[in-house]
């Protein structure tokens, strides 16, 4: 708060000082001046004895002896004194022996000083002989005028008054000064100092005490004003942290520390309004552990109690990939996912959950194994708010409890079996190898140079032995999850190479064999290798074995990518990127990749006879194709029109059903024969 002077202590001080020593000053001057009057009147009689003294024997003697001369010469000598207006001598009863008048002195003040004094006064002694006779001869009379008297007067009062003015001014002047340098400034200098604290933290910066002021009243005030200063301090700090201990209980759970149902709430309402935004799903997992009743009654409640705590712990280990952790109460805890693209994401958490628990719990000496049933519920499939996504999640819980323990289950059927039969193939997948389920068909690839069947693609397929052919689609991306791609990759190498020998050793020696590598595949760094060895184990020439590679794995590290397809290359393969134009390539990078095919994807290759951008864009990575060098083969191709717009635009060749499916070894022996034979003419 800034202070105005007008307002300020020290000048309040100066106007009452100032107009009470002003009062007293003109109070005091007052009386001196009417004491002054009296004196002046004092002094007019004094004055007029005196004269009277000085002449009355003279006086005496001139009207003893009736000399008028000598009485004039008296009257002469008594107006010789200014102030005489008027004598005279004589017996009151004859003529006067002298007399003299002249006027009265004119003067500006006197109108003020005849109301004091009076305009003259008049004085009188009787002349009287010699004793022993004391004989009466007259009086001599005498009329001073009070103008002198007056002047003189008016001059002491004003000097009185005009110095006791300029004293009473002087003092309070000092007095102001005194009040100023004593009590003003440093009251000052203390206000500068409290406005600058903090009011949080209100003991932090301590008042000084002031130099010379620390035993007086303002030393005390200062001092006590610190003690209550950290007083308040330490108040608030008690206050703020009730008040966060509130805040814990309300929001935290007591034993765990997790945040508690309402917490979470709050947590899920942000992660969803964050996930609706970037259209994300989010999981909500609801964990209930199976019988935690009958633990609580075999052990201790406190063994139970340790147990949670202890499961909180192995939870939190999971914070990681958790957008929130929470107790619902009891033996109930939720997790939330955030920002996952499929179910099978919160499937893998959910499992390893209950993988987690596996291990048993040390509580009091004892070991206890606890397990737990999931409950989950997805965003925004089953609900849009955090109230139905956990009430929903906590029901499958509770369902599936009544099912069968130790187990997660999806909120929606259909998502849950899809999760199931992913789980289990998954299981399955690992053993699919070695227990011979997978095969390898073949599909042909035709150069529109000569309609002569040039390559053939190798795709696999798993005959599963429950739910009987299941589409690569489906497990190619689970086997590279759990890193099964690896030995199935390479056993397809193994297969293709093997069958690209048998088919050159019967005559096809031209046939090149494609095959899919899968971006894991070709970020492991032994690939190179088992490329070169299998070509020198099944004796295959340079050219004659095609990677298919895909452009999101590619483009997800452009320059290891390149490194990795270059010793390929110098391995001896060809490099071809599969299913062009689905990803997010960039041309400029796509420059600087070894590659040697384009492989058109045939999602653009169905769609380009009714759609005009899929055909713009085929004959786009035509030309692009071509003017890298590169060659261009379409994939998909169903129909002879679909053929026709593809060689007018210059593709170099064609894939598809219009050709073949997808066959086994021995079919395509036949395919090939077949077509050598025609020529391929009819197509
Ligand atoms: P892809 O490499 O793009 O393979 C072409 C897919 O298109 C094959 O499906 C094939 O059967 C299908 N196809 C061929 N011609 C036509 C046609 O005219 N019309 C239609 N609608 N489809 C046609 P498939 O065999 O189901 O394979 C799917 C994907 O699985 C493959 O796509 C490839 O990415 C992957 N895949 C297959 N085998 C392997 C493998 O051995 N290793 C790896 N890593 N991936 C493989
Ligand atoms: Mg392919
Ligand atoms: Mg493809």
């Amino acid at each position: 708060m800034k202070l105005e002077l007008k307002n300020s202590l020290s000048v309040k001080l100066l106007r009452v000082v100032l107009l009470s020593a002003l009062v007293v000053g003109v109070v005091l001057s007052c009386a001196q001046i009417v004491y002054d009057a009296y004196k002046t009147r004092q002094a007019v009689a004094t004055d007029a004895d005196r004269i009277l003294d000085m002449f009355r024997d003279p006086s005496t003697q001139a009207v003893y002896s009736l000399d008028r001369e000598m009485g004039m010469q008296v009257i002469e000598g008594l107006f010789q004194d200014k102030a005489v207006r008027m004598a005279s001598i004589g017996h009151p009863n004859e003529t006067l022996l002298a007399e003299k008048s002249r006027d009265l002195k004119s003067s500006p003040t006197r109108w003020l000083t005849d109301l004091i004094l009076g305009q003259e006064r008049s004085f009188t002694t009787q002349l009287v002989g010699r004793s022993p006779y004391s004989e009466y001869y007259g009086d001599l009379r005498i009329t001073l005028d009070t103008a002198t008297y007056g002047e003189g007067f008016l001059l002491n009062s004003m000097i009185i008054f005009i110095s006791g003015v300029l004293r009473a001014l002087a003092m309070g002047l000092v007095l102001y000064l005194v009040y100023h340098w004593l009590l003003t400034k440093p009251l000052s200098r203390i206000i500068e100092h409290l406005t600058s604290i903090n009011p949080d933290r209100p003991s932090e910066h301590q008042l000084p005490l002031l130099k010379g002021h620390e035993r007086n009243e303002l030393g005390i005030w200062v001092t006590t004003a610190n003690q209550l200063l950290a007083s308040i301090e330490r108040n608030t700090h008690l206050r703020h942290e009730a008040e966060s201990s509130l805040q814990r209980m309300a929001q935290y759970d007591f034993l765990t520390g997790l945040p508690n149902r309402q917490q979470l709430q709050n947590q899920l309402d942000k992660i969803l309004i964050d996930a609706g935004r970037v259209q994300h799903r989010v999981a909500v997992l609801c964990v209930g552990l199976d019988d935690f009743k009958g633990i609580n009654e075999q052990f201790s409640y406190q063994a139970g109690d340790q147990l949670l705590l202890a499961l909180a712990d192995r939870l939190r280990a999971h914070s990681g990939r958790l957008g929130a952790l929470a107790r619902l109460g009891g033996d109930q805890f939720a997790l939330v996912q955030a920002d996952i693209e499929q179910p099978y994401e919160a499937a893998e958490l959910a499992q390893s959950i209950l993988d987690d628990l596996e291990a048993p719990f040390a509580v009091d000496g004892e070991e206890i194994r606890l397990r737990a049933t999931i409950g989950i519920t997805l965003f925004p499939e089953d609900g849009d708010s955090t109230e139905k996504l956990l009430q929903k999640a906590e029901q499958t819980m509770t369902l599936a409890k009544t099912r069968s323990r130790n187990r997660y289950q999806f909120y929606i059927a259909s998502v849950d079996s899809e999760m199931r039969r992913r789980r289990e193939l998954e299981k399955d997948l690992r053993e699919a190898l070695v227990r011979n389920q997978f095969h390898l068909v073949y599909q042909p690839q035709i150069s529109y140079r000569d309609h002569r069947v040039v390559g053939v693609e190798a795709l696999i397929r798993w005959i599963h032995p429950e739910h009987g052919f299941v589409p690569p689609d489906q497990f190619i991306p689970l086997a590279e999850q759990n890193g099964t791609i690896i030995a199935i990759g390479e056993w397809v190498l193994d297969q293709a190479c093997k069958q690209l020998r048998e088919w050159h050793d019967q005559g096809f020696t031209e046939l090149r064999m494609a095959v899919n590598l899968s971006t894991v595949q070709l970020h492991h760094s032994e690939l190179p290798r088992v490329v070169n060895n299998l070509l020198q184990i099944y004796r295959l020439p340079p050219r004659s074995l095609e990677l298919e590679v895909t452009e999101t794995g590619l483009m997800e590290d452009i320059s290891t990518a390149a490194q990795h397809l270059l010793s390929l290359r110098r391995s001896g393969a060809l490099i071809a990127i599969d299913d062009f134009g689905t990803g997010y390539s960039s041309l400029s990078y796509l420059k600087s990749l070894p590659l040697d095919k384009i492989k058109i994807d045939k999602s653009f290759v169905q769609d380009l006879i009714d759609d005009d951008d899929d055909a713009t864009i085929v004959r786009a990575i035509i030309q692009l194709g071509k003017s890298l060098g590169m060659q261009v083969i379409a994939e998909g191709v169903e129909t002879a029109e679909q053929e026709a717009y593809i060689i007018s635009e210059g593709c170099h060749e064609g894939q598809g059903y219009f050709y073949s499916k997808p066959l086994p070894a021995r079919e395509l022996l036949s395919y090939l024969k077949q077509a050598q034979r025609t020529h391929v003419s009819v197509l």
